[in-house]
């Protein structure tokens, strides 16, 4: 039995979209993050999963931060596999923040957890669970994001733990899992997660390795300021977006309408729940503004941009 399909949603498409936050009250757009794009604060770059020879990893700290700094990024967090890898004091550029990533197997499944904003390190067997990593987080204030789902062959409804628990954070895409067996994409996940209620934000990251998982995903966050605190403030408040390329503009949310304003690319994607949602395709990249009338019955929209290369951008989700 096929659901019957709604009658295609209305793009609107305006001329005029230079500032479209402005033309909102800022009560009206608090019920997401759209605040973040006039704001006062700046635009880091930074990767929020990588290794180093203090685990798997083939470049030492300093190797890292050579590699990361050539590409413009302003922080990599450090996620050595059950290890609290602390930089050099000499490394000034990018910022480097310690975390860590553990991982077990549990009722016969893979999880791997990226920790951010540890003070200590979690010692290895320390959390034998999802639901014990996730209690510790919260005594610890620890944000913890769920590392490549797809990749692990963890399926959704196992992203879900007793008490209805899930990660504040998800892996949308993870560079190495995509460059070694393309595995990288782990949308349906984030998607099933979001249909089914949860309030999960999206993360790309490059889990670096070695040379070639450098900068194929990674986070824009707008912050306060160039420190780790202000960092770890702005990904808890879910104020960035995650991206290979394409970037956002703004997004503004007025009652129903989402509004998106980006550098050009081919496609805007609203996507939500289920069977319902709007793409908008141009073929080429000229798109740059797009704007969509979100239906009744529908929980939450994220935006994916594309671009004729096939690169992507993802907001977070907009919950209805
Ligand atoms: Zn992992
Ligand atoms: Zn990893």
């Amino acid at each position: 039995m096929y659901p019957t399909f709604p009658t295609p949603p209305v793009i609107n498409l305006c001329k005029c979209m230079t500032n479209i936050v402005d033309s909102y009250e800022r009560k009206e757009i608090m019920k997401t993050n759209d605040t973040m794009w006039k704001d006062k604060g700046i635009w880091l770059k930074g990767n929020t999963h990588t290794h180093t020879t203090n685990s798997d990893g083939k470049f030492t700290t300093g190797e890292i931060a050579a590699e990361y700094e050539s590409h413009g990024y302003d922080f990599v967090f450090l996620t050595d596999h059950e290890k609290r890898t602390v930089p050099a004091k000499s490394i000034r550029k990018p910022l480097m923040i310690p975390a860590e990533e553990i991982g077990f197997s549990f009722k016969g499944y893979a999880y791997h957890f990226v920790c951010l904003g540890l003070k200590k390190e979690w010692a290895r067997g320390s959390c034998r669970s999802p639901a014990q990593v996730l209690a510790r987080a919260r005594r610890e204030g620890v944000f913890i994001v769920h590392a490549h789902p797809y990749w692990c062959g963890t399926p959704s409804d196992k992203c879900v733990y007793p008490g209805g628990l899930a990660c504040p954070g998800m892996e949308v895409y993870n560079t190495v899992c995509d460059r070694l067996i393309a595995k990288g994409y782990s949308n349906v996940h984030w998607d099933d997660l979001l249909d089914a209620g949860q309030h999960v934000l999206g993360f790309a990251a490059d889990d670096t390795h070695n040379a070639a998982h450098i900068a194929g995903g990674w986070i824009m966050v707008k912050a306060r300021n160039r420190t780790p605190a202000a960092i770890m403030a702005a990904i808890r408040s879910g104020r960035f977006y995650s991206s290979q390329g394409p970037a956002f503009k703004a997004i503004a949310v007025r009652g129903r309408e989402i509004k998106v304003a980006c550098l050009p690319v081919m496609r805007i994607n609203f996507i939500t729940n289920r069977y319902r949602g709007c793409s908008l395709s141009a073929g080429i990249d000229n798109l740059t503004i797009a704007a969509w009338n979100a239906p009744q019955g529908i929980s939450y929209v994220r935006i994916e941009l594309v671009s004729a290369t096939g690169k992507r951008a993802w907001s977070n989700p907009i919950y209805f």
